[in-house]
């Protein structure tokens, strides 16, 4: 049976997160204290409650731990974010996803039991600004503290020279993990494919490497 997801809090960002699932085919229950909403979610959804998740009871009752995911997406209300994280570990709730409004909200969420913490507006803020120093750079996603991995439209010149020509390891230290050329992608780049105008090239490396290359290559 494929996995069954829970999205507490159904703002912007949880219900954005819950339809996404929806669309795949997931299972998703949606859950908020605010009955407009749920009403609102009820079609993106496989199903939609009213609750309130810092009470242990009403998520006894809803069933919680049989997810296999629950995410907390509850913003503007960190204690409720907090309370609701807690109440959840207590159950047993295998995997917890939490957004965070801010560093000290994400440390006090990992202390009380998610195991991931994501934060959507400082996440978007940077991959926001790497487009603004670069136009190049259509997109950016931090994978660690140091590391990330950015696409980056080819510069002209790159164009008709091969990956082994232009040998971007050697030059900046980052590594084409992937060529977009219009709808196709590769993503087993082999030494002897030649760039072409406009193409788009999915990037590794450390963060500084990165910016070096989105500056000059
Ligand atoms: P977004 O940026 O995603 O719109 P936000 O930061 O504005 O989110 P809020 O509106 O504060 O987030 O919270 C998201 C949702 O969480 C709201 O619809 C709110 O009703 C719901 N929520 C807040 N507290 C609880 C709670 N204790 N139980 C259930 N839902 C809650």
């Amino acid at each position: 049976m494929s996995k069954q997801f829970a999205v507490i809090g159904l703002g912007r960002f949880g219900s954005s997160v819950a339809r996404t699932l929806f669309e795949m085919d997931y299972e998703v229950l949606g859950i908020d204290e605010d009955e407009e909403r749920v009403n609102d979610a009820i079609e993106h959804v496989t199903h939609a409650v009213v609750a309130d998740t810092t009470d242990e009871t009403a998520l006894r009752e809803i069933g919680i731990r049989n997810f296999d995911v629950v995410v907390v997406a509850i913003g503007a209300d960190i204690q409720a974010s907090i309370l609701t994280t807690l109440q959840l570990k207590e159950l047993g709730v295998k995997k917890i996803v939490a957004k965070a409004q801010n560093e000290r909200h994400g440390q006090v969420l990992y202390k009380v039991g998610a195991d991931r913490v994501v934060f959507p507006e400082r996440d978007m803020g940077i991959r926001v600004a790497h487009n603004l120093i670069s136009t190049n750079v259509l997109d950016f996603i931090e994978l660690a503290e140091d590391y990330s991995v950015a696409e980056v439209v080819v510069s002209n010149k790159m164009v008709g020279k091969t990956l082994r020509q232009l040998d971007v390891r050697a030059q900046y230290g980052v590594n084409v993990i992937a060529i977009k050329s219009g709808d196709k992608f590769n993503i087993a780049p082999r030494p002897d494919d030649v760039i072409a105008a406009n193409d788009i090239l999915v990037v590794i490396g450390n963060n500084m490497d990165l910016k070096e290359f989105e500056e000059q290559a």
